[in-house]
């Protein structure tokens, strides 16, 4: 199964192509990483695959349907974005509640195991909580929604070092036992290059690069030969 394919993809705001002749053919079971400096075009990708924008030009599917067209769709893929609210005056046991309300598919189980795991205890209010406490919270409503794609939105770009890393860890670990496709962009190549065995570059609206991590090194080992440093 495919997870994202896009065909000469494209997203102007007047003048300007946020995103330009973009072709993608992602196979499911990824862990994805979108990297690129501000401003590349990466929001505006991902706001496309989960159907909160609509292309310009050329087409987009994600796991083989057009994004944002139905509640069935929109419950197979999950959002982390860069804003998502967690509403400060609420509990973490009202934002389950919240998610249980709003997400068909939602495991209530996995949610209170995953924030057990984490030490958040249910009753504390989500205004309390630390960047990479919130954080956690976010990545756990995302998962508790048992999608078939995450798609999360710079996720780690206002965390500590330990807090990224922790994040990235259960991140992988939610992925790898959830069988779950993961979309992730980041401005740092390091915040990628641990977790994701797909990387799409992404410069001035444009797809540089794209392809299995794997094949990519080979490429390069391909092109500049043996290392001499060693
Ligand atoms: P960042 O890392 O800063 O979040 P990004 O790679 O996610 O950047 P986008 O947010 O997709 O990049 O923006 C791509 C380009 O489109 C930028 O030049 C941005 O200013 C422009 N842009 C994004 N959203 C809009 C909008 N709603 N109206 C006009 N221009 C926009």
């Amino acid at each position: 199964m495919t997870v994202l394919r896009a065909q000469a993809l494209g997203k102007k705001y007047g003048s300007h192509w946020a995103l330009k002749d973009c072709d993608l053919d992602i196979p499911a079971g990824h862990v994805v990483g979108l990297v690129g400096p501000n401003g590349a075009g990466k929001t505006t990708l991902m706001n496309l695959a989960v159907g909160q924008l609509r292309p310009t030009a050329g087409d987009i599917t994600v796991l083989g349907n057009k994004p944002g067209s139905g509640p069935a769709q929109l419950a197979r893929v999950g959002y982390v974005a860069q804003d998502t609210p967690t509403y400060a005056g609420l509990s973490i046991a009202d934002h389950l509640r919240l998610g249980a309300r709003l997400n068909p598919g939602w495991d209530d189980a996995l949610a209170r195991n995953r924030l057990e795991q984490l030490g958040l205890g249910l009753d504390r209010k989500a205004g309390k909580l630390s960047g990479g406490q919130r954080a956690q919270l976010a990545l756990t409503l995302g998962i508790a929604k048992r999608p078939e794609l995450l798609v999360l939105d710079e996720p780690v770009a206002a965390l500590d070092p330990l807090a990224r890393r922790e994040f990235l860890q259960g991140l992988m670990e939610a992925a790898a036992e959830q069988e779950l496709s993961v979309l992730l962009s980041s401005h740092l190549v390091s915040d990628l290059e641990r977790v994701c065995d797909y990387l799409i570059v992404l410069v001035d609206s444009r797809v540089r690069v794209a392809g299995e991590v794997e094949e990519l090194l080979a490429t390069h080992h391909r092109l500049t030969g043996p290392r001499r440093d060693r």
